[in-house]
């Protein structure tokens, strides 16, 4: 029999979580050969959510839930799942049921063929605004021609790892997690599995715009530095240019006299350069603030209650 953890992010998932319990048992308890348990994480949710966990997990035996003592946002919760995690395989998936449980026995399939990790990306993007799904494209052209992971477009964070995997994947252990890069970037044999795009069960979705948009740059900056070497680049290419306007505005100078009017051209630069300043000193802060969080080294979420035994987190 190998076990599998199923690691559940929630935040305010009170009214949904009952159904994806039910949802997800009835599929996973038709699989032979594994035996399932859940692991649900509160992120901080305003809603009864912890009561519907503690709930389940006296109700059902291989129910386990973390409640964390704040949102420290669905990253952190897959984080301590996994650190939580002892099975020997892990699936990742929203309490939502956009992540559709059906798709377990091809993951377990995909397993027994050999692959190491299966995971599920969607085949639409439906029900989602078209701005939205227009701009998630850019960025995904933008990051994988930035940085040296390939991120695959339309990934979800719903997959099924072996504990090699998992290992790998705790073995990260920076502060700022981009698990999409962080997947990618600890490589391993993936089998991907499309599906088509399901609308949220209840509830609304925890993205906002703003949230968004950080991650995309929290994406691209946590794995690759080329911004700050396109900025050198940047530096080098402006010296030489202004080297070789210098000596044209001397030579003119010795030549011609001085010039008076020239309002027109230095107002051009000083905003040119000033822009350029600006932009590039915001790329440099961008990565100093990473560094900086990294350093202070706080832990990724704390844990306020559990029922799972002390101890058990992996390293
Ligand atoms: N989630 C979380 N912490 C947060 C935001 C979201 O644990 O701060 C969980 C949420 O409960 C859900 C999953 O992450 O299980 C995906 O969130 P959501 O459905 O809002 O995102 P979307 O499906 O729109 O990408
Ligand atoms: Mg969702």
């Amino acid at each position: 029999m190998k076990t599998v953890d199923i690691i559940v992010p929630c935040y305010n998932e009170a009214e949904g979580l009952d159904l994806f319990y039910q949802e997800t048992e009835k599929v996973v308890s038709r699989i032979d050969g594994y035996e399932f348990s859940y692991i649900f994480i509160n992120d901080g949710s305003r809603d009864a959510s912890l009561s519907v966990m503690r709930r389940l997990a006296q109700e059902h035996p291989r129910v386990h839930y973390i409640s964390f003592s704040r949102n420290f946002g669905k990253e952190a919760g897959m984080y301590a799942g996994l650190r939580h995690s002892s099975g020997d395989y892990v699936i990742i998936m929203d309490a939502d049921l956009q992540h559709p449980p059906a798709l377990i026995p091809q993951f377990t399939a995909a397993i027994e063929e050999g692959h190491e990790c299966a995971a599920a990306c969607r085949l639409n993007r439906s029900g989602e605004k078209g701005l939205r799904s227009f701009l998630s494209g850019l960025f995904y052209k933008f990051s994988n021609s930035m940085t040296d992971v390939t991120l695959p477009q339309n990934a979800v964070d719903f997959r099924m790892m072996s504990r090699k995997m998992v290992d790998a994947i705790c073995s990260l252990s920076e502060v700022e997690r981009f698990s999409k890069g962080i997947f990618a970037w600890v490589g391993f044999d993936t089998k991907w599995i499309p599906y088509e795009n399901v609308e949220r069960a209840v509830g609304s979705s925890k993205w906002s715009f703003k949230g968004l948009v950080k991650y995309a740059i929290d994406g691209i900056t946590a794995f690759t530095v080329k911004p700050l070497h396109m900025i050198r680049n940047m530096g080098i290419l402006l010296f030489v240019v202004s080297l070789i306007y210098i000596l044209v505005v001397l030579i003119k100078t010795l030549i011609r006299g001085v010039d008076v009017p020239g309002y027109a051209s230095i107002v051009c630069l000083l905003l040119f350069l000033g822009g350029i300043i600006e932009f590039s000193i915001g790329i440099v802060g961008e990565y100093v603030s990473h560094i900086y969080l990294e350093a202070k080294d706080r832990p990724v979420y704390i844990i306020q209650e559990t029922d799972l035994t002390e101890g058990k987190e992996h390293e």
